[in-house]
C-alpha cells in the first residue's frame, strides 16, 4: 500500500521561472534576456569569485555554526544591529522565523498580492493564513492591515513589494508595529533600490527585517539571507535554525561582496536609470517601482500570452497570474543588462 503524505503537498509548490536554456533551444536565440527572477545581471567581481574559490580548501570541515565572519561584515557594512543568517537565502530565514514563532493553528497575516514563500512556509507550519488585500492601486491600506493583523502571531509585509514594487513609508510601518500584538516580518529584499530606510524602527521588540545577498549583491546562486532581529530573538532563532545551513563558500563570498560596495552602487545607479526608461517607453501602464523590476498591465492581452510572445523574441519575463489577488494581465519584468533591456523594450513595443 502506498504510504500517506500530508495533503498540503499534493498541490503546487513554489512557481519557478522557465528555464532560459530550454527557451534558447526552442527559439534558436544564442542568449536569452533573463528578466524573470530579479537577479543582478552582472558577473560577480573577481574579488568575490576569488574569496569563494579560496574557501574551497576548507570544505572537508563543517562551517562555523554561528557564521561569525558574515554577521560581523553585515554589522559593519549594513546596520550595526543584532543579525541572524541563513544559508538557504531569505527563504531559509522566513522558514526559521515561522518555525520559532508559529504553532499549528496560529494566525499568520500576509499583505497580498505578494511573494509566495510566506504562505508556503506558513502552510508547512499548519498556520491559519489570513491574506490582507491591498488597495486598487496596490498601496497598503494601513488601517485594514492593522485590523486584520492585530492579533496575528506573525505578519508579513514586503517593501518594496514583490511583484508590485510598492514601498511602504517608515512612519506607516511604525504605526503597524505599535498597533499589533505579534511580530512583523518586514521583507526588504529590494530595499537597496528604494528611497526608504527602516533602520530607525529597529529598536522595536516585534520587528524582524529580512534581507538577502541574492538581489543587489548578486549572489543568488549562493543562497545567503539574513535578518535584523530584536536582541532577545537571536537565542530562539539559533535554537530553531537548521544546523550549519550557511556553508563556508557562501560565507566567504558574502563577506567579500559586502566589502566591495562599488558593485552594489553601480547596479543601483544602473537600475534607477533603466527604471525611468521603462516607465517612459513601455507602451502599457507601468506601476511606480522601488525595486529592480516593474509590474506591467498588458490588458487586454493576458499575461500568460504576453510571456509566450516575449519568449519567442528571446525575452524571459514573469507572468503574475499565479499571484492570488493580481488578476491575469500583469507581467513582472526585471531590469537586466543593457542588451537585455533593449531587447525587451523592442519586443514589448510589438505586443500592442
Ligand atoms: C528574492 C526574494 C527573497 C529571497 O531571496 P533569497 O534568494 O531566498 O534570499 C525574499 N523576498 C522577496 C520578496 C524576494 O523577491
Amino acid at each position: 500500500m502506498k504510504p500517506q503524505i500530508r495533503s498540503e503537498y499534493n498541490g503546487k509548490g513554489y512557481v519557478y521561472a522557465a528555464s532560459a536554456a530550454d527557451i534558447a533551444r526552442d527559439t534558436g536565440f544564442e542568449k536569452i534576456a533573463r528578466l524573470a527572477s530579479n537577479e543582478n545581471p552582472f558577473e560577480p567581481a573577481p574579488e568575490i569569485q576569488k574569496a569563494a574559490a579560496l574557501a574551497l580548501s576548507d570544505i572537508n570541515r563543517y562551517p562555523d555554526p554561528s557564521s561569525a565572519k558574515l554577521r560581523a561584515a553585515i554589522r559593519k557594512h549594513i546596520y550595526d544591529a543584532p543579525v541572524v543568517v541563513s544559508g538557504s537565502g531569505m527563504d531559509g530565514v522566513i522558514e526559521t522565523v515561522i518555525r520559532v514563532i508559529v504553532s499549528p493553528g496560529d494566525t499568520v497575516a500576509v499583505a497580498a498580492p505578494t511573494f509566495s514563500v510566506y504562505g508556503l512556509a506558513a502552510k508547512a507550519a499548519s498556520a491559519n493564513i489570513v491574506n490582507i488585500p491591498s488597495r486598487e492601486d496596490f498601496t497598503i491600506d494601513i488601517d485594514l492591515f492593522i485590523e486584520k493583523a492585530r492579533t496575528a502571531k506573525l505578519s508579513f509585509l514586503c517593501t518594496p513589494n514583490n511583484p508590485t514594487g510598492t514601498t511602504v513609508p517608515a512612519a506607516e510601518v511604525k504605526r503597524i508595529l505599535e498597533n499589533i500584538e505579534g511580530f512583523l516580518f518586514l521583507d526588504c529584499a529590494y530595499i537597496e533600490f528604494a528611497d526608504e530606510d527602516y533602520y530607525s524602527l529597529l529598536s522595536a521588540e516585534n520587528l524582524i527585517i529580512g534581507r538577502t545577498l541574492s538581489k543587489v549583491y548578486g549572489l543568488a546562486g549562493l543562497r545567503i539571507g539574513y535578518a535584523f532581529v530584536p536582541e532577545w530573538f537571536v537565542g530562539p532563532y539559533m535554537a530553531g535554525v537548521t544546523p550549519f545551513s550557511l556553508n563556508c563558500v557562501s560565507e566567504a563570498a558574502g563577506v567579500a561582496a559586502l566589502e566591495n560596495p562599488s558593485c552594489r552602487d553601480r547596479l543601483v545607479s544602473h537600475v534607477r536609470a533603466w527604471r525611468k526608461r521603462f516607465e517612459e517607453e513601455i507602451p502599457f501602464p507601468v506601476l511606480p517601482s522601488g525595486a529592480n523590476f516593474v509590474l506591467i498591465n498588458t490588458a487586454p492581452l493576458k499575461s500568460d500570452d504576453a510571456v509566450v510572445q516575449l519568449q519567442k523574441k528571446g525575452v524571459l519575463v514573469r507572468s503574475c497570474s499565479s499571484f492570488p489577488g493580481l488578476g491575469d494581465t500583469y507581467i513582472r519584468v526585471s531590469i537586466g543588462d543593457d542588451w537585455e533591456n533593449e531587447r525587451f523594450l523592442s519586443a514589448v513595443k510589438e505586443l500592442c
